[in-house]
C-alpha cells in the first residue's frame, strides 16, 4: 500500500521538517501487523514528495488474530487485501510514522506546522464499495479538489470488470497536520467492511483526530457510524460529543474548567458540604442499587463505596477522561473482587437511553443539569424519569442568587464557562415541581452549604421520590 504526499511549498523540503524525516535518508519501522517505509523520489527546492509504503503481513496478523474475521473462510485470512489497499493500518501507520506532524508540532519549522500549504496526496488502491460519489462526500467538503480512477479487478482481463478500488488524488491548501488527521479518520472509515477490533479509546482517537472539522461535516453520522465500524454505543457516545460545533469538547472541559469551579468554591469545601447531603439524602431513600450519573471524577462514587448499604453503583458520564481520572483515585485496579463488583464506571450520555441503567433504586445528578443546553435537558428529563423511572432521584444545581457573594466571580458571570444556565431558587422549584408532577414524584427542597437571608444557599438540591 503506497501512499504519497507532494507539495510545491518553497522551499519544498520543509517537508522532511515538518514530518521529522530527512529526504536524504531512507527508513523503515516496524509495526505489530507488518513494515512500513518512508522515502522521498523527489525532493527539490520546487517540489518534494514523501512516500509511506505499507507492508502488511497476512501470515503476521493470522497469528496476531488482527486479520479479516474470515467471512471468506480460512483462506481470507491468508489471501485478502490488506497488503495492497489503504486500511485501517496506514492509519496506524501514520499515527506512528508521523507521530508528532499529525499532532501538529514541528520542532524545526514551528512557524510551519499551523500554515496551509499546497498538498497532494495520492493512495495507490482506496477501498471504495460506495464508489466515486462516496469518495467525494467525505473530501469535498473539508476543501480537497479530487480525481478518482476506478481500478480494473485485473488489467490483463478486462472482461472481469472493475474493482471496487480507486486511484485517488486529493489536492488542497491545509496544514499538513490537517490533512494527516482528514486521512487518518477517512481512511478507516472507506475500508468499511473488515477491521481488526474496536474499542473505547477508538471514540477517543476519532473525537480527538476529528477535532475542528468533523463535527462540521455534512457526513460526520456516517463517518462516525462506519469508523466506529457501526458498535451503537460507542457511535452513541461519539455523536453525543460531537452535536453541534459549539459544544465544548467534554474533556478539556472536565479538566481545565472544574479547576476554576472548584477555586470559586473552595472556601467553604461546598464540594464536601453537596457530597454529604446527596449521599444522606441516597441513604435515607434506603437504596440498595445506584446510579451516579455524570459522576465526573468519582467523588461521590467514593462516599457510596463507603457504605455497606449500596451493593450496585453506578459511575455514568460521558468524558473519557473523568472516568480515567475517577477510575485512578478509586485505585479500581487494586479494589478487592468484593468491591471491584459493587461498582462499575460507565461510559455513556444521559441523553441517550440505556438498558445498562435499567432498574436501579436511586439516582443522583450532582451538578450536571447546568451542563445541558435545553434540547438536551428535555430529553435527559425524558429518559430519567419516564424511562429509568428510579425511585428516588436527587439533583443538585447551582442557585444563581448566590453568585453575589463569591469574590472571585465577576457579576453576570456563571461558575463555570461550560454551564448552559444557573437557576434562581424559583426557576429551579417550578422546573422540578413540574417535572415531577407530570411523571409522578413528589419533591422535596434542601439547601446545600451556607444559607444567606437573602440569597440563600450557593448550592440546591431536589430530592425527587415515587409515589
Ligand atoms: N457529579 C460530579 C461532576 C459534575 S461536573 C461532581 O459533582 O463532582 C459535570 C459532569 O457531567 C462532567 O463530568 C461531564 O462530563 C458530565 N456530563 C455533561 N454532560 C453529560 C451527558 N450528556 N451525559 C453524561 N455526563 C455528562
Amino acid at each position: 500500500m503506497l501512499l504519497t504526499l507532494t507539495t510545491t511549498h518553497q522551499p519544498a523540503t520543509d517537508l522532511g521538517y515538518l514530518l521529522r524525516k530527512n529526504p536524504m535518508r531512507p527508513q523503515s519501522f516496524s509495526l505489530s501487523f507488518g513494515k512500513a517505509h518512508v522515502f522521498y523520489p523527489e525532493a527539490t527546492p520546487e517540489r518534494c514528495t514523501v512516500a509511506l509504503l505499507v507492508k502488511v503481513d497476512p501470515v503476521g496478523l493470522v497469528r496476531n488474530r488482527r486479520g479479516p474475521a474470515g467471512e471468506g473462510g480460512a483462506l481470507e485470512q491468508y489471501v485478502n487485501d490488506r497488503p495492497y489497499a489503504a486500511s485501517s493500518f496506514l492509519s496506524v501507520a501514520i499515527a506512528d510514522v508521523f507521530a508528532s506532524a499529525l499532532s501538529g508540532k514541528s520542532k524545526e519549522r514551528p512557524e510551519l506546522a499551523d500554515v496551509p500549504l499546497p498538498l497532494r496526496v495520492t493512495f495507490s488502491a482506496l477501498p471504495c464499495r460506495g464508489g466515486e460519489e462516496f469518495l467525494r462526500k467525505l473530501f469535498e467538503p473539508l476543501g480537497y479538489t479530487m480525481s478518482a480512477r476506478q481500478l480494473p479487478l485485473d488489467e490483463k482481463f478486462p472482461d472481469w470488470g472493475q474493482s471496487a478500488y480507486y486511484r485517488v488524488e486529493l489536492e488542497a491548501r491545509l496544514p499538513v497536520q490537517k490533512l494527516l488527521s482528514h486521512l487518518y479518520v477517512l481512511v478507516p472509515v472507506l475500508d468499511n467492511d473488515k477491521h481488526y477490533w474496536v474499542g473505547d479509546d477508538e471514540v477517543e482517537k476519532l473525537l480527538h483526530h476529528g477535532e475542528g472539522w468533523l463535527a462540521s461535516h455534512p457526513e460526520r453520522e456516517v463517518i462516525t457510524r462506519r469508523y466506529l465500524k457501526h458498535q451503537r454505543s460507542l457511535v452513541d457516545d461519539a455523536l453525543a460529543q460531537l452535536v453541534g460545533e459549539d459544544e465544548a469538547d467534554p474533556d478539556a472541559t472536565v479538566e481545565t474548567q472544574a479547576q476554576e469551579e472548584e477555586a470559586i468554591e473552595r472556601s467553604i469545601s461546598l464540594n464536601e458540604q453537596r457530597l454529604s447531603a446527596v449521599l444522606a439524602a441516597l441513604k435515607a431513600s434506603n437504596a440498595i442499587r445506584v446510579l451516579d450519573l455524570g459522576c465526573g471524577e468519582g467523588r461521590l462514587l467514593q462516599a457510596l463505596l463507603n457504605e455497606k448499604q449500596f451493593t450496585e453503583i453506578i459511575g455514568l458520564d460521558v468524558s473519557h477522561r473523568a472516568l480515567e481520572i475517577a477510575h485512578a483515585r478509586l485505585h479500581y485496579d487494586r479494589l478487592p473482587p468484593v468491591q471491584k463488583e459493587r461498582l462499575h464506571l460507565l461510559h455513556g450520555s444521559l441523553i441517550y437511553r440505556d438498558q445498562r441503567l435499567a432498574g436501579f433504586d436511586a439516582a443522583a445528578v450532582v451538578e450536571v443539569i447546568e451542563h445541558l443546553d435545553a434540547p438536551r435537558l428535555a430529553v435527559f428529563e425524558r429518559v430519567l424519569f419516564e424511562c429509568d423511572k428510579p425511585k428516588t432521584i436527587v439533583i443538585t444545581t447551582p442557585n444563581r442568587e448566590y453568585n453575589v457573594k463569591w469574590e472571585t466571580l465577576p457579576a453576570g458571570k456563571f461558575r463555570h464557562r461550560d454551564h448552559r444556565f444557573e437557576w434562581t431558587r424559583a426557576e429551579f422549584q417550578e422546573w422540578a415541581k413540574c417535572l415531577a408532577d407530570s411523571a409522578g414524584y413528589q419533591t422535596r427542597f434542601l439547601p446545600v452549604g451556607p444559607e444567606d437571608p437573602i440569597v440563600g444557599p450557593p448550592t440546591q438540591m431536589a430530592v425527587f421520590q415515587r409515589g
